[in-house]
């Protein structure tokens, strides 16, 4: 039996419903969307999570697409499908959650006692996170615009991998991305939320999967490749029995190493670069303007030799902390060789 908070699924049924979470003081309920996906064989436990970040809508859609065509008679295995996490952001097309001023991606594992978006991130993470072996979590450009990438986190000792850093690896490639990219350990400071996720024994991979003002001109091929990547992983689990499509035999993966911060100053920042271009330290990356004169107030040069990597377009500064992102080649994965076979036994 599939069981998140008051839902449950028995072996080969779906099932739709409201995770409870919190409420804000005034009694505003932001229960969780959850679709229940009880394959009818056993097999391990696979989580899909859209928009966290209430404004990144490409995998609500691919997982609403997903849930739609699944038959749990065809599934090993159970699916916990939430299509947006982020009611309070995605309502009025934001990041983080106006009622709090938090970023639930960041609280995992949460506060029973703590404000709004701790008490969600609590119980979200114990009902859905916690019991899944593997969880893909889409992101998405809002306002700027991304290259589709699988983003995970570094490993501390590439040379050691952890169990779970050998599953990830696979998952990474049999995604079906073309390209993939990590940051190496501390680029942004502590992460508590991916060391409980980790903690939980579950594996996390995060889409980064187009968006900008365009997406949706844009957006089919994006949606139609974010929903192929849960076949995969399917797949790969031994869920489903299938094909895996991909963007092509290879997997190149970055070490996404250089971060070009902020500068002290907000403004509109133009970026100068394109993807894959090959920078020497010193180089200009972009500069930030004054919005409304265009008067020049910062130039923005590379701290260290690096190739842009997948990042936004230009965008207003307030609220970002980094403007860029360029990294190495680390390594090309070949489909055509690797066993992506992952067990959990
Ligand atoms: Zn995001």
């Amino acid at each position: 039996m599939l069981k998140v908070g008051n839902l449950a699924a028995k072996p080969g049924e779906k099932v739709f419903g409201y995770l409870e979470t919190a409420q804000s003081r005034s009694g505003m309920r932001l229960d969780i969307p959850v679709h229940l996906i009880a394959g009818a064989q056993p097999g391990p436990t696979l989580m899909l999570q859209g928009a966290i970040h209430g404004a990144e809508v490409i995998g609500s859609i691919a997982i609403l697409d997903f849930v739609a065509k699944a038959d749990p008679s065809a599934i090993r295995g159970n699916i916990i499908a939430v299509p947006v996490v982020n009611r309070a952001g995605f309502e009025l097309g934001e990041r983080g959650s106006r009622v709090d001023a938090k970023d639930i991606s960041r609280l995992f594992p949460g506060k029973a006692d703590g404000s709004v978006s701790d008490q969600t991130a609590y119980i979200y993470f114990k009902e859905t996170i916690a019991q899944a072996d593997v969880m893909i979590d889409y992101h998405a450009g809002a306002r700027t615009a991304y290259e589709r990438y699988v983003l995970f986190s570094a490993e501390d000792d590439p040379n050691k991998p952890t169990r779970i850093e050998k599953i990830r690896r696979k998952l990474v490639v049999a995604f079906g991305l073309d390209q993939a990219a990590f940051f190496p350990p501390g680029t942004f400071g502590a992460n508590t939320a991916k060391k409980a996720i980790e903690d939980a024994n579950t594996c996390q991979i995060t889409l980064e999967f187009g968006g900008g003002t365009g997406w949706y001109k844009n957006g089919e091929d994006n949606v139609r490749d974010a929903e192929r990547g849960i076949w995969n992983v399917m797949i790969a689990m031994d869920m489903f029995d299938g094909e895996m499509k991909s963007d092509g035999p290879l997997c190149t993966v970055y070490n996404a190493g250089v971060v070009i911060w902020k500068p002290a100053v907000d403004g509109l920042f133009i970026r100068d670069r394109k993807f894959k271009d090959e920078l020497k330290a010193g180089d200009s990356y972009g500069r930030l303007v004054d919005p409304y004169t265009g008067e020049l107030l910062a130039e923005m040069p590379t701290p260290k030799d690096g190739i842009v990597i997948p990042s936004g377009q230009e965008w207003p500064t307030v609220g970002a902390t980094s403007i860029g992102i360029l990294g190495t080649i680390d390594r090309v994965e070949d489909r055509r060789t690797m066993d992506m076979s992952i067990s959990f036994d």
